[in-house]
């Protein structure tokens, strides 16, 4: 009675993808949670990927939509990663959503969530810098 045993391990694999997969999500929809009110986070990073340029500067999600809007991006193509918008110091449509790290102020790109190929066991908001994760340190203090 070993047959099923190959089965069983398939699906618990399969559970722990599934879970990894909508963990992934919600971290990422975090980025861009507009739950919060009072706690200040209606800003977002952007930087600049024009190597000329590469400035980063904030915008409120109210902005970034109207960005968006303007430059008729849908919500699908957002899904699939980071849809330049323009630079407000260039005026290039090549500023894309960053991060700034809480720590040591240093604004990076976060890996594409959606590279399957990428997708590693790290966290996307990890600093390059002085690799400070906010998301990991909210799991810490929620274990
Ligand atoms: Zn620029
Ligand atoms: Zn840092």
């Amino acid at each position: 009675m070993q047959l099923s045993n190959n089965a069983k391990i398939g699906a618990a694999v399969g559970c722990l993808l599934v879970a990894g997969i909508i963990l992934y999500f919600t971290t990422f929809k975090d980025m861009f949670g507009s739950s919060g009110g009072a706690s200040g986070s209606d800003r977002m990073v952007l930087l600049c990927t024009n190597p000329k340029c590469d400035k980063a500067f904030k915008i409120s999600y109210d902005d970034y939509g109207k960005l968006m809007q303007t430059d008729g991006a849908n919500p699908m193509m957002m899904m699939m990663g980071p849809t330049p918008v323009n630079c407000k110091f260039c005026n290039q449509k090549t500023a894309v959503i960053a991060n700034e790290c809480p720590k040591c102020q240093n604004v990076f790109i976060p890996p594409n969530p959606m590279m399957m190929g990428q997708q590693s066991n790290d966290y996307t908001d990890r600093c390059p810098e002085c690799k400070f994760s906010p998301i990991e340190e909210e799991m810490k203090k929620s274990k």
